[in-house]
């Protein structure tokens, strides 16, 4: 069986553990997470960024920081991951669920614009499949309202919007380092943080409510409870695993963007007047190989093709369920229909995508689904 996913080594990952594990200190904040620290701001140019322990958190620490209340209206897309809205629901806001474009799960910015209330206090996008969501659009209507963006870019990690890094555009950027995207720890995550007026209190919130941030700096004689926070921080063996893939990442990005452009150039002539559509890049994103999927025409269709690729040894997957119909928050949702949501719930399939998949796999897995299209 060919898998969905795989996680890889690099090499260094687990010399870089031991010298972790030797020097003494595996807590949070040692001298692992310090370099990936300076690897994203460097790179990425990051106002200032803090690892997480998931992207779960990332988020979290974004609502805390926004001061999100009970009541407080958030505008994210359906087609999501769960913790994309749940770390606004833990503050007791209301999701206002988007509809997503037609031809990308991407989030619709004229259906945003139609959402706004008096009571919106923060507008999430999700950059799907590491495809930029419309910032310049999105960001002009937020602007236009004085909304703060949160960029779930959990899958994003090494994309750009015209330039941009994504992650640096809104008021905040979360990634996230769990084994399935394209730079792993196991878990992990990270927050980006592009306003300074919020980087003093992320480092207190991240560590337990407390000043110890500044405390290790010298900044103040003691550290002591100063607001509300948690544990967001990883420890320092996860961030030495996440290095050694961060020294990687140009070879990772180039081995995923040749599997991705290897399925393309071959799926194209397979599916051409076939009605299964191909992943769309918007010419305003680049493309960081996070994911290759196809649009199936209905749900019947998909399902007989999963069923046909698992009977050939290979594992593809489906993915979001519109989360405005999901069993917690059906009764919740009072808006509109969301169909182009509704649509990619039923249709949309991932194929395998790893470091390790070989060309010969990838060229199996065409093949099958040449087989599939032509007995139809
Ligand atoms: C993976 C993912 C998350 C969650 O990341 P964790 O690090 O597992 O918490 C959130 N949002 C999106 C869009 C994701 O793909």
């Amino acid at each position: 069986m060919i898998p969905f996913n795989k996680p890889y080594l690099h090499g260094k990952e687990l010399v870089y553990i031991a010298q972790a594990v030797t020097t003494g200190k595996i807590s949070g904040d040692g001298v692992f997470t310090k370099k990936c620290h300076d690897f994203f701001e460097q790179r990425y140019g990051f106002k200032k960024v803090l690892m997480t322990t998931s992207c779960t958190d990332a988020l979290e620490m974004a609502a805390i920081l926004l001061d999100i209340q009970i009541g407080d209206e958030v505008i994210a897309p359906s087609y999501t991951f769960v913790s994309t809205v749940n770390a606004f629901a833990l503050r007791g806001a209301k999701i206002v669920f988007a509809d997503s474009l037609p031809d990308h799960p991407n989030i619709d910015p004229v259906n945003i614009a139609r959402l706004i209330t008096s009571k919106t206090k923060a507008i999430v996008v999700v950059h799907y499949a590491g495809v930029a969501c419309d910032m310049d659009t999105i960001m002009a209507i937020a602007n236009q309202n004085n909304i703060p963006v949160v960029e779930d870019a959990a899958q994003a990690i090494d994309s750009y919007y015209k330039g941009k890094p994504l992650g640096s555009i809104g008021t905040f950027g979360t990634f996230s380092f769990h084994e399935t995207k394209n730079i792993i720890s196991g878990e992990g995550g990270l927050l980006a943080i592009n306003d300074e007026k919020y980087i003093h209190r992320a480092e207190i919130i991240r560590e337990k409510g407390t000043n110890r941030s500044s405390f290790f700096r010298g900044e103040v004689a003691k550290y002591g409870w100063v607001d509300i926070g948690s544990s967001f921080l990883p420890s320092d063996i996860i961030a030495a695993y996440l290095f050694a893939q961060l020294e990687n990442i140009d070879k990772i990005q180039t081995r995923r963007n040749a599997i991705w452009q290897r399925y393309y150039d071959k799926l194209s002539i397979v599916l051409a007047n076939t009605g299964i559509e191909l992943p769309i890049v918007a010419d305003y994103s680049t493309n960081n190989a996070h994911m290759f999927y196809l649009v199936c025409e209905n749900l019947e269709q998909r399902t007989a093709l999963i069923q046909h690729l698992k009977d050939n040894c290979v594992h593809a997957v489906f993915h979001y369920l519109s989360l405005h119909s999901s069993e917690f928050y059906q009764d919740k949702h009072a808006g509109d229909a969301l169909p182009k949501s509704d649509h990619f719930t039923d249709t949309l399939v991932r194929l395998p995508l790893f470091y390790e998949l070989t060309d010969e796999q990838v060229d199996h897995i065409c093949l099958q689904i040449k087989q599939f299209v032509e007995s139809k």
